[in-house]
């Protein structure tokens, strides 16, 4: 029998607003000592009230925005009850009956749409560090901004789970709404699985897996559930619905809780809080700001860097941009050398933070263009605009120091080779050649490089090289 899997994805998104959802402390503890960005209200101080940051409310509009989402003009907070050492209130503030975030989908690379039910705001717990026989907490991360974003049931396979939580990173990404260090857990992705037979009207019996915090993590633990599933399913036994964890190293999930263990969160209207109005001009206006998104560039480069390059690219909003500011005649040839630096050169993604004028790539591709820089030449220019101690000297500048500019003139061409031919050491090698001895042209081409350090376009030497031994 064959079964059908069908895949839900709950994705949690830390917004780098620079305050946290309900108090005025620093957001971004990066680097900063364990329970030091904290305020009473994330230690749950007697007589604490929160204040919802608006900042926060911006980037929800952004980031449902960039899902195609509706946007709610009404939602509201609720507290969702539940005890645990990182969580001193007791309860999350959350928002479960009137979200901020509405229906919407998201398109992937290969044109499949998976909709969103709706997405909405809540604060993140702290983090607790377990060792032997005690355990820490720091409580820097209690109510950082999150917005969770809940899709329908609309993925079918293992590539298509890994392929939309990639592109719901890109769009946050390029929305700006958060940093998006997938390792530091900027985003962790929930993941359930269920399989059905074929041609059933009935959904499975579905498994959570929790806490994923990489594409190609979803992709395993989706196609080992698949796999365990069916093994289940074929023996005549029953799925048993629980939440499971991934093991990264061992390739297996494995039980946390079942069913039965399922918690009641006791879901009530948060009193602390007022609904949140938003006006049609204030949605409007957000909206506006939201930059050109990854299926914009696929639109408008579609047809000028292949497929390949693009996917690779796409995931460096600022690159994107900067690809946008160059000429469009050269945007094929730039998205080339970028993709040769990250894939090749295996450069990380810091290395594009601080990337080089539009001024200066044109310049370089201009240069390129009119043969003054060989395709060699080329790139070792462009990485030097990367130097912090070179690029502001500019691609032509950079490109005469390193003495790379290649001679085209013919006249100064010509009076080079003229010399080269007058070398007693070459007259053996022009007499071969036009006896017939093709290859030794090679040997005349590399003695006129050499009389100009390099600087001559080989072409061209060997065009008018043959002239002149006719
Ligand atoms: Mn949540």
């Amino acid at each position: 029998m064959k079964y059908i899997p069908t895949i839900g994805i709950e994705c949690h998104v830390q917004l780098s607003t620079k305050t946290k959802l309900f108090s005025e402390v620093d957001n971004d503890a990066r680097g900063k000592e364990p329970n030091s960005c904290v305020s009473p209200v994330d230690y749950a101080l007697p007589g604490m009230l929160p204040r919802l940051n608006g900042e926060a409310i911006k980037f929800a509009i952004r980031a449902g925005k960039a899902m195609n989402c509706k946007i709610n003009a009404h939602s509201r907070f609720d507290r969702k009850h539940y005890f645990y050492p990182d969580s001193p209130k007791g309860y999350q503030i959350t928002q479960f009956y009137q979200p901020i975030i509405g229906a919407g989908h998201v398109e992937l690379p290969s044109g499949t749409k998976i909709h969103i039910e709706h997405a909405h705001l809540e604060g993140d717990a702290g983090k607790l560090t377990h060792f032997d026989n005690y355990s820490l907490v720091d409580l820097n991360r209690v109510d950082t901004p999150l917005i969770e974003i809940v899709s329908m049931p609309d993925i079918h396979s293992a590539k298509d789970a890994h392929d939309y939580c990639k592109e719901l990173w890109r769009l946050m990404c390029f929305a700006g709404v958060t940093n998006g260090d997938l390792y530091n857990g900027n985003m962790r992705f929930d993941v359930n699985t269920s399989i059905a037979p074929e041609g059933s009207d009935k959904l499975g019996t579905r498994t959570e897996v929790k806490n994923l915090n990489s594409f190609r993590s979803v992709e395993r633990a989706v196609e080992y559930e698949i796999a365990r599933q069916t093994k289940i399913l074929e023996a005549g036994e029953k799925v048993v619905q629980q939440t499971l964890g991934w093991n990264d190293a061992t390739g297996k999930t494995t039980a946390q809780r079942s069913k039965e263990e399922a918690k009641d969160y006791r879901y009530m209207p948060e009193p602390d809080l007022p609904p949140i109005n938003l006006s049609k001009e204030f949605t409007e206006k957000e909206a506006a700001k939201l930059p050109p998104m990854p299926a914009d560039y696929r639109k408008k480069f579609g047809n000028v860097i292949s497929g390949d390059t693009l996917e690779v690219l796409l995931d460096y909003p600022a690159l994107m941009k900067k690809l946008d500011e160059v000429c469009s005649e050269y945007v094929k040839s730039m998205s080339n050398l970028f993709a040769s630096v990250l894939l090749a050169e295996e450069k990380s993604a810091e290395y594009l933070n601080d990337l080089p004028s539009a001024k200066d790539l044109n310049e370089l591709c201009e240069m390129n263009e009119k043969k003054e820089l060989s395709s060699t030449a080329t790139k070792e220019v462009f990485l030097r605009l990367f130097d912090p101690q070179m690029k502001n000297r500019g691609a032509k500048n950079i490109a005469k120091e390193l003495g790379l500019i290649q001679e085209n003139d013919l006249g100064a061409l010509e009076a080079i080779i003229d010399t080269v031919l007058q070398k007693p050491e070459t007259k053996k090698a022009q007499e071969d050649y036009k006896n017939g001895e093709e290859k030794v042209i090679g040997f005349l081409v590399g003695q006129v490089m050499k009389e100009s350090h390099g600087k001559a376009n080989p072409s061209a030497v060997q065009e008018i090289l043959r002239k002149k031994l006719k």
